[in-house]
């Protein structure tokens, strides 16, 4: 089986999905992850099926399995935090309109991050988060949630596989409740990427590997256990490109879609600041298994 490699696309509003596929063919990539809308408010402004159709064609004759599509939810909704009823009660309806709309793509993976308690702390935090997936995923049949691992900044709940699983324990309907680990994430968090597959026999002595359904593959700015949560480019980082790619290729993890959000690289052009998305590039050293130490020159270039 094909590695399974993409990255974080946009979608707007004028190209619906079929824009997003557009970018992921041009990154060389076989799957790929999207927010709705914005990934920092709740707007959202209804979908073009006509445009979906059109995308899910594309996808078939490139070979994009839908299946390894995935949806990030917007990372401000906080099931974490009941302090506010009318905001909890917001995030929750929320969600269950996001799991309707990435439904409608197609798409069965909504990655969400766990929240923050805010003070009340994780005991409650967590109780608080499961009540909220049980409305959310009283449905038998729909899309998956997949809580992601996070790097324990602030308050950040599921900063260790414990409390993720705490979470999924309390969740009644298991078949719609997965986990996407994220590799600058749980280094931020302390856990020893460079000792992987350490890692991955806590995650399943813990969670267990049958609930692994996504991988975000990014380096980090910091060292582990820093709890900062900054992304930096594959091999630049603390993790560095051996690490990474022992992740990208390992055997237990064939199935899973390895999506990157490492940063964009900025550069000045007529007198403007402007990001450039460094996917293109870093999928075809992952695929050469081979370190770009031109990364940013060649990105640089390819974008002027
Ligand atoms: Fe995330
Ligand atoms: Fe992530
Ligand atoms: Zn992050």
């Amino acid at each position: 089986m094909d590695l399974i490699i993409g990255s974080h696309v946009s979608y707007t509003k004028d190209e619906g999905l079929v824009g997003s596929v557009k970018e992921t063919l041009s990154y060389g990539a076989n799957t790929f992850m999207f927010y709705t809308g914005a990934p920092q408010n709740t707007a959202r402004f209804p979908i073009d099926n006509e445009k979906t159709k059109e995308a899910q064609k594309l996808m078939k004759e490139n070979n994009i399995d839908i299946n390894n599509v995935v949806v990030h939810a917007p990372y401000i909704v906080n099931l974490a935090n009941d302090k506010d009823e009318d905001k909890w009660n917001f995030a929750v309806n929320f969600l269950i309109n996001e799991l309707k709309r990435t439904a409608s793509f197609g798409v069965d993976k909504v990655v969400l991050h766990p929240g923050s308690h805010v003070g009340l702390g994780p005991l409650k935090a967590i109780d608080n988060i499961a009540k909220g997936l049980n409305i959310i995923l009283s449905e038998k049949e729909g899309p998956a949630i997949l809580l992601e691992t996070m790097a324990g900044k602030g308050t950040e709940v599921g900063k260790t596989f414990e409390e993720i699983k705490q979470i999924i324990d309390k969740v009644d309907n298991k078949n719609r409740i997965k986990v996407c680990l994220d590799t600058c994430h749980i280094n931020d968090a302390g856990y020893d990427v460079k000792n992987f597959d350490k890692v991955l026999e806590e995650f399943d002595k813990v969670i267990g590997l049958d609930k692994l359904a996504c991988i975000h593959i990014n380096d980090s700015k910091n060292v582990i256990n820093a709890h900062k949560d900054r992304h930096e480019n594959f091999g630049f980082g603390t993790l560095g490109f051996e690490t990474l790619i022992k992740v990208i290729y390992h055997e237990k993890l064939k199935e899973v879609p390895k999506i990157l959000e490492t940063p964009y690289i900025s550069m000045t052009s007529d007198g403007k600041d402007r990001t450039y998305p460094p996917y293109k590039f870093e999928i075809a050293m992952i695929k050469e298994k081979k370190l770009n130490k031109n990364l940013y020159e060649d990105i640089r270039n390819f974008y002027k």
